[in-house]
């Protein structure tokens, strides 16, 4: 599981200007591959090549003054509940406001490490300037201009040298780890306690065990599973939780530590951006997704007609990785859920699927062989063999001479041809062409 950088501040400070810094360097390395669109307070980065995701928590800010409070102590929540390290941002154009104050009273209150960045320093004049931030009665903050870059490399440094680095003890090691994510209200709870009521086998609660996680061991229906939970999405909201950004962040951890990702939809609502960011989170991180749609029951025409409208109403929004098992099911009079339980246990299998080289290549080369890459000005590409990579979730290069001519489509082509010779259901796959 990787670590978690968030960055707070009030709204203007220079936090997303930062974010997007943290996140161009490797978006141009990684995400053009992988088609999943950006987003704008969630991503990945890594520095010396220590990986880490970024949050921006002031997503979705909202600037009027009634709410304004408000949208801060949530910010710092989401910080406190979600990240290893919190950034916390000051203005020196602006100078040290009573907000500041506030919220950092709240961020020490916390037992994370706080990296105080004193932002907008262009020049020397605002470095002199910004020693009025000593009196917050901090013995140290660091200096940056997130629109240049300066002074974030020394940030880094520190930020990623001081991650925590206790080898986690996993007591659950090599079993299955599966989250049920979703918008406020489409079930979770009652998912979670019919699972716990079916058959009272073994079950056992371990808190704390993956910093503030709850690991819930479920052994029945003849499968071994863990369901992960973090403190975050424990946290009934005090404040509703209204903004979607929140929801959907306080299920980040959960989803980075799980391998299979449940995104509970409710029949009565439909599918909606929420839940296509929280299915964006779990392709992302490469993680395999089942999604569940959940009341069923209050559903009158259970006909096929409108599941499959369902289905397709589903898929024409989540975009081109479509072969993902959608049920429909209902968690509070229990129908179908052991369904569930074995489709999550089959993505599962298919995510950690490797394939043998020799089949791998018997299967695909005569493929290729059949419908090879379109020509471009007169070149051909010959892909020469294929491979597997030894990752947690599938992986596939495919060497050929002329790696660069080979488009988007095709790459879409290659893995819907991988898809179909060897079954890789609600899993993401990740296709590279390499030079040989
Ligand atoms: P956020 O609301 O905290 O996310 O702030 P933004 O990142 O949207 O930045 C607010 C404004 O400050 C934008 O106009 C940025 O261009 C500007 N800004 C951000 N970082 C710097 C900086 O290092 N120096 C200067 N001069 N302006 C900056
Ligand atoms: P959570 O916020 O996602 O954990 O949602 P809850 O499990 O607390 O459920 C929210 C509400 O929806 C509760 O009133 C549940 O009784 C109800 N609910 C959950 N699952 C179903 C279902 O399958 N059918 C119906 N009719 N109601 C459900």
């Amino acid at each position: 599981m990787s670590n978690i950088v968030a960055i707070v501040g009030r709204p203007n400070v220079g936090k997303s200007t930062l974010f997007n810094r943290f996140l161009e360097r490797r978006e141009a390395i990684v995400d053009s591959t992988s088609g999943v669109t950006r987003d704008r307070h969630y991503g990945k980065s890594d520095w010396n090549g220590v990986e880490f995701t970024v949050i921006d928590t002031g997503g979705y800010e909202v600037n009027t003054e009634d709410v304004f409070q408000e949208e801060i102590i949530k910010q710092v929540e989401l910080a406190v509940d979600e990240a290893t390290s919190i950034i916390f941002m000051l203005n020196v154009e602006e100078g040290l406001t009573d907000t500041d104050q506030e919220i950092y009273e709240m961020l020490r209150r916390s037992n994370k490490p706080i990296y105080i960045t004193v932002n907008k320093v262009d020049s020397a004049t605002e470095e002199l300037a910004a020693t009025e931030f000593y009196q917050l009665g901090i013995e140290k903050y660091y200096t940056l201009s997130s629109a240049t870059g300066s002074g974030t490399g020394e940030l880094l440094d520190d930020i990623v040298k001081e991650f925590p680095t206790t080898e986690y003890k996993d007591p659950f090691e090599g079993l299955p780890k599966i989250t049920i994510a979703g918008r406020p209200n489409v079930g979770k709870s009652t998912l979670t306690n019919a699972l716990l009521d079916v058959e009272r086998n073994i079950v056992t609660d371990i808190a704390g065990t993956t910093r503030d996680s709850i690991q819930t061991l479920y052994n029945k229906f003849g499968h071994e599973f863990v369901l992960v939970d973090t403190a975050g999405m424990r946290r009934k909201a005090k404040v509703k939780e209204d903004l979607e950004f929140y929801s959907v962040m306080r299920s980040i951890r959960s989803i980075e530590y799980s391998d299979v990702v449940i995104i509970m939809v409710d029949a009565t609502l439909g599918w909606e951006s929420q839940d296509m960011n929280i299915f964006g989170l779990a392709q992302k991180n490469r993680k395999g997704i089942v999604i569940l749609v959940n009341k069923w029951d209050l559903v009158e025409d259970k006909s096929t007609n409108s599941t499959r409208d369902f289905e397709n109403q589903i898929k024409e929004r989540i975009g081109q990785f479509t072969d993902i098992p959608i049920l429909f099911i209902s968690a509070l009079t229990k129908q179908r859920i052991l369904k569930a339980v074995e489709v999550a246990m089959e993505v599962y299998e298919n995510r950690a699927k490797k394939i043998k080289t020799s089949k791998l290549n018997e299967v695909m080369l005569p493929v290729f062989e059949q419908t090879p890459p379109p020509a471009i000005k007169g070149k051909y590409v010959k892909i020469k063999y294929c491979v597997q990579l030894p990752t947690p979730s599938p992986q596939f290069v495919f060497f050929c001479n002329l790696p660069q001519y080979v488009k988007e489509a095709y790459k879409r082509f290659t893995e819907n041809q991988l898809r179909k010779h060897f079954g890789f259901t609600g899993v993401p796959i990740e296709i590279y062409f390499r030079q040989k």
